[in-house]
């Protein structure tokens, strides 16, 4: 239902969780976020069924990172609970997955997984992406995502973190919104504007069958297909 993420120098868990709060008008049965740091092992998960209140409550004291991505859930696929609450993360816990839409081939997709030894933690069709990025042969994370993203037939935007890709976090649309926001030193992405113009006003709007790489200084784009496009920043005039 609701994405938020950032990659800067800024403390990111208080910056997602207003972030999550400003989508809350949307609706949602439940809220997630995952972040990571330089000085980070790994990434580190919150989910709670809920409201972003509850899940505030149970981030720990240190939760500190500079690269994060957040989700408030409004269930398809599996009820509401702590384990169908997004971000999923793969079984190693070195890949993290924010989706809202609806895979139409989950239920096939799971049980060739499933067949192949793959064990499931959640319900959820998203669930099903995720094992898919995790289990790529490919060589970068950008190239994990496509080749996945051509597996799945639905509605999907998305974002990914890797531990193994630390720099960046990657993104898709298609038919589910996705805007990048430009700050100095540091990038956002939300599914709504509403979630970042309180940090800048500088916004790229994916396109269906876009991608984007985000770091802490740059952001490209590129289709689902692998060719570059480009993408100019418009500044977003009004107030949320
Ligand atoms: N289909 C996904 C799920 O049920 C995502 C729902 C959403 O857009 O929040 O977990």
């Amino acid at each position: 239902c609701g994405i938020v993420g950032y990659i800067g120098r800024r403390d990111v868990a208080p910056l997602l969780l207003e972030g999550l709060q400003r989508l809350e008008y949307r609706g949602y049965d439940s809220a997630g976020i995952v972040i990571t740091g330089p000085k980070a092992a790994g990434l580190k998960l919150v989910k709670a069924k809920g409201r972003v209140r509850d899940l505030e409550a149970r981030v720990p004291k240190r939760f500190t990172g500079t690269t994060g991505i957040a989700h408030t859930r409004w269930a398809t696929h599996g009820a509401p609970s702590d384990e169908n609450a997004h971000p999923h993360l793969s079984p190693d816990g070195r890949l993290a997955l924010v989706h809202n839409g609806i895979i139409d081939n989950a239920d096939e997709l799971r049980v060739r997984l499933e067949a192949d030894g793959v064990v499931f933690a959640s319900e959820t069709d998203t669930e099903v992406l995720t094992h898919l990025i995790a289990r790529s042969p490919a060589d970068t994370l950008e190239e994990k995502v496509r080749q996945s993203l051509k597996l799945i037939e639905g509605t999907y935007g998305i974002a990914v973190m890797h531990a193994d890709f630390g720099d960046r976090i990657v993104v898709a649309r298609n038919g589910s919104p996705v805007v990048l926001g430009i700050g100095e030193k540091e990038m956002f992405v939300a599914s709504d504007v509403a979630a970042l113009i309180a940090h800048t006003r500088q916004i790229v709007t994916l396109d269906d069958g876009e991608m984007a790489t985000i770091k802490a200084d740059d952001f490209r784009t590129y289709t689902t297909e692998g060719s570059t496009t480009t993408a100019t920043p418009t500044t977003v005039e009004w107030e949320a």
